[in-house]
């Protein structure tokens, strides 16, 4: 049964309270949204925490970003939404927060994108980083258009992440999901780094998908995720020293050969 525009109302409130007591925002960040059934799109506002919304601080805006309805302004990440909704016509709800561990790995540059843990294949397949664009301006969703067709969650490089599913439930489970691989990446790190699942197992997890109900568009392909036989494949540098350092080396023996 479809939800009603007033229990949808609610779902925002209450997963804007949840972001905020996760700690994946601080002060007025975060933006939310939903898909409407005449396809309009219920947003969060700018301005405000989102752990202390009412029903009546949400705005509907039209899928050029005009506002329909609201008493406040529309969050101004509202094209990096629309984005998504136009893209992924299966797409009901989006979710964009500041997840401290995940938003850690944004900020490194590197992609949450190894295959590790069972669950997160076969929900996410795996969470690339999509380069750097100023919020609030066309070039915050630059970088992401040609990821949004492959995958469901997103970190956005010196940002955030993004995740977007069927419902805006969906969405943040999967916000859950990054965060919590995130941490769990990092501890594998100072452990000494994760031991990569090898192609076999990975291809067994995605074809699991259907047993699960899981639709996905995250399927896999060469490097997402990486797996075992990827980094096997790489050649072995000498301890302690730099692919730089190395190729520096070879030149200075072929120079001294003349
Ligand atoms: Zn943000």
């Amino acid at each position: 049964m479809l939800r009603s525009l007033e229990e949808l109302k609610k779902d925002i409130v209450e997963i804007g309270r949840l972001a905020y007591q996760k700690g994946w925002v601080a002060a007025n960040d975060g933006n939310f949204s939903v898909r409407l059934e005449d396809n309009t799109i219920l947003c969060t506002p700018t301005m405000i925490s989102k752990g202390m919304m009412t029903p009546d601080d949400l705005i509907i805006v039209n899928m050029d970003g005009h506002k329909v309805s609201g008493r406040g302004e529309r969050t101004s990440e509202i094209a990096m939404h629309l984005t998504i909704y136009s893209m992924r016509p299966d797409i009901g709800g989006v979710v964009h927060v500041h997840p401290p561990v995940a938003t850690g790995f944004a900020v490194a540059g590197k992609p949450l994108n190894r295959a590790v843990l069972p669950e997160v294949i076969i929900s996410l397949g795996s969470v690339p980083l999509a380069e750097y664009g100023l919020p609030g301006t066309p070039a915050l969703t630059a970088g992401m258009i040609p990821l949004i067709p492959n995958y469901d969650a997103l970190l956005m490089a010196s940002h955030g992440a993004v995740c977007y599913g069927r419902t805006v439930w969906d969405a943040f489970f999967k916000m859950e999901t990054v965060e919590h691989f995130a941490r769990i990446n990092l501890v594998a790190e100072l452990l000494g780094g994760p031991r990569l699942l090898p192609r076999g197992e990975v291809e067994k997890l995605f074809e699991s998908r259907s047993r699960y109900g899981i639709s996905s568009n995250a399927r896999m392909q060469p490097g997402n995720p990486i797996v075992a036989e990827d980094t096997a494949a790489a050649p072995e540098l000498p301890a302690g020293v730099s692919r730089e350092a190395l190729l520096a080396l070879i030149d200075e023996a072929l120079m001294s050969r003349g």
